[in-house]
């Protein structure tokens, strides 16, 4: 397997950049998610390594070679697309066994192959079959087969789950999880699924409009995000993100916004250094840093009135409609009906917010 390199790597397609300028540096065994919504050049940087799409600036090495203008087949890494591309008219067998076939493979030993790769995908009791006589999951696998079937320096995936219906990409999630930990496989893999790049990867590219916004481990992008958008991205649901104003109290900050109150921060001395009175700023809560309110009025709190009471089994969702028109779901874990009805409020410990400025920068908290 081969580390992967992108220094200032960039795309347009005539004057449009797609790709404005990016750095990406992948470990070799690593499982590299590129997370961000349609559009933002995910599947643009993936055939840019692959070799499918030439970057307009930059350089791509893999293992440690410059492979900027090298062609796809000298590249030695394996690709599984979307909609599996597999040969309708030839048998699973012959679909896997493809890659050996054009590096000049006799018949024999590259069906040997093909059955070896086959029977640790459990498709293994397939191989005579047409891609049309199996189902959406078994092509799946088949494609995944196709691409390990022939050693190569580096697994690139586009969305390869996504055909799948919702259990059996939970089910193909874990087998992928498995297969790349257990051969140290280096990978890159392309979602706009939160949950599938939460759980795959070892680092998360966030990606937004041709930008790399965050580069980091998954939990570490869970807990703190660089910029709103990666907080409102990653979690499902997402972090509740609510607009304040900043207060002074001496020597500590308060927070006010509608339906918003935050007490003076003592425990985040530096806050009164980042923010002066009237500062604008975005209160960022996690679902599950929230619960319902008890007692009197105070601060710590979020007011409003119950949009949804949804009751998922282990957990249930509450959203509350903020006087000031945001909307907030807490996640309160317990299996027992929530009573809540009306005019409603949410509680949180303030060391549990993450602050993002004005421009939705978040504003660093001492560890
Ligand atoms: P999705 O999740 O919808 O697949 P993505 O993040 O993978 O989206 P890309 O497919 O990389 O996004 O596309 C990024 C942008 O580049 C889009 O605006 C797309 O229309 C544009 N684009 C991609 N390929 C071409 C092309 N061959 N010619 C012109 N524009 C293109």
């Amino acid at each position: 397997m081969a580390s992967i390199r992108l220094d200032k790597i960039g795309k347009s397609f005539g004057a449009v950049d797609t790709i404005c300028e990016i750095d990406l540096a992948i470990g070799d065994g690593e499982f590299v998610c590129l997370l961000g919504p349609s559009g933002c050049g995910k599947t643009t940087t993936l055939r840019m390594i692959a070799g499918l799409e030439q970057p307009t600036r930059g350089n791509i090495r893999i293992g440690g070679r410059d492979v900027t203008r090298a062609q796809p087949k000298d590249r030695n890494v394996g690709m599984v697309f979307q909609d599996y591309a597999l040969y309708p008219h030839m048998t699973i067998a012959d679909n896997i066994a493809y890659p050996l076939k054009v590096r000049g493979m006799a018949e024999a030993p590259r069906l040997e192959k093909a059955r070896e790769i086959a029977n640790v995908l459990h498709i293994g009791e397939l191989l005579d079959r047409l891609p049309a006589q199996i189902s959406g999951g078994q092509q799946q696998r088949t494609s995944l087969a196709r691409a390990l079937v022939h050693p190569a320096d580096a697994f690139l995936f586009d969305e390869p789950l996504s055909n799948l219906d919702a259990r059996m990409r939970v089910e193909a999630r874990a087998f992928l999880y498995h297969l790349q930990r257990s051969r140290g496989m280096t990978a890159v893999y392309v979602t706009h699924d939160q949950a599938e790049a939460m759980a795959l990867s070892t680092r998360i590219a966030v990606m937004c409009a041709g930008d790399i916004v965050q580069y980091a481990p998954p939990l570490e992008i869970y807990r703190r995000p660089a910029t709103t958008f990666v907080a409102g991205f990653v979690g499902d649901p997402p972090m509740n993100l609510v607009a304040a104003q900043a207060t002074r109290h001496g020597q500590c900050v308060a927070l006010h916004g509608a339906g918003l109150e935050v007490s003076p921060f003592a425990s985040w001395p530096a806050l009164d250094q980042a923010l002066e009175r009237g500062d604008r700023v975005t209160v960022g809560m996690r679902p599950e840093h929230l619960r319902i309110a008890t007692g009197d009025a105070g601060p710590n709190r979020l007011y409003g009135k119950l949009f949804a009471n949804e009751a998922m089994g282990p957990e249930s969702l509450v959203t509350l409609d903020l006087d000031g028109g945001a909307r907030v779901t807490a996640r309160l874990f317990g299996d027992a009906p929530v009573r809540i009805h009306g005019d409603a409020a949410f509680a949180f410990d303030p060391a549990q917010i993450t602050l993002f400025d004005s421009s939705g920068n978040r504003i660093d908290k001492p560890e």
